[in-house]
């Protein structure tokens, strides 16, 4: 859907939902205020209005978990110990971590850690099978390093694994732009990113954000 707005002086047509463009957000602390006309608290109100009746069962639990995480440890927790008390409090006893290669060190720290605080913890590094490129399709030119083996990334395989060992919740480590995206899809456990892949940023992708001018030329 499209809505006829009103943008810095100039009449724009915005998608809707596009929240990304509301200067206002009365949606935060006084929902009945006046909103722009692409709001979707306006132009699909019987989706937004309907929305509130699915947070029953597990999604009810991990959603109240998460608001209470959020208030203990506003702005002090590292994201590390939200994980943590995220899952003391669902009462987990099975974590899975996906992790990539290139961030092995991290996801030993990560699976020692949660295990220090009492979790059963598996963990799957995303070469896992040992599957060259070419075995899905690519050609020797397509790797970094033309005929040599270079394993591909098995994010169905790191969910699988996990699944088969029936984690509770799975976090991931760094993996790919679109292995997680698999990795999710595949994963029978809801899942929680610790560590976003970044390897220009130091794994802080908001970084070409706050940084626009250094970051410019590469985006
Ligand atoms: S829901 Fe409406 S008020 Fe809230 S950010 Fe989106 S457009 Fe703005």
């Amino acid at each position: 859907m499209y809505v006829g707005v009103i943008l810095s002086g100039k009449a724009v047509s915005i998608r809707s939902p596009n929240c990304a463009y509301c200067k206002v957000k009365p949606c935060s602390r006084e929902p009945q205020a006046v909103k722009p006309d692409f709001c979707p608290m306006l132009t699909y109100s019987d989706i937004v209005s309907e929305s509130i009746n699915k947070y029953v069962g597990v999604v009810k639990d991990l959603h109240r978990t998460a608001s209470t995480v959020e208030k203990e440890g506003y702005c002090v927790w590292p994201r590390l110990r939200e994980v943590y008390e995220f899952s003391k409090m669902l009462n987990l006893r099975k974590l899975g971590v996906a992790f990539c290669i290139g961030l092995s060190d991290e996801a030993e720290f990560v699976v020692k850690y949660l295990e220090s605080k009492g979790f059963e913890v598996y963990s799957v590094c995303c070469k896992c099978g040992g599957f060259d490129k070419t075995l899905v399709g690519l050609s020797e030119e397509q790797k970094l390093r033309p005929n040599t083996h270079e394993s591909i990334c098995n994010p169905v395989v790191q969910a699988e694994l996990l699944n088969n060992v029936g984690t509770e919740l799975n976090i991931v480590v760094g993996l790919c732009v679109g292995h997680d995206t698999i990795f999710i899809t595949y994963s029978k456990a809801p899942v929680t990113y610790l560590i976003v892949k970044d390897r220009v940023t130091g794994h802080n992708p908001a970084a070409a954000i706050y940084v626009q001018n250094y970051f410019k030329s590469r985006l």
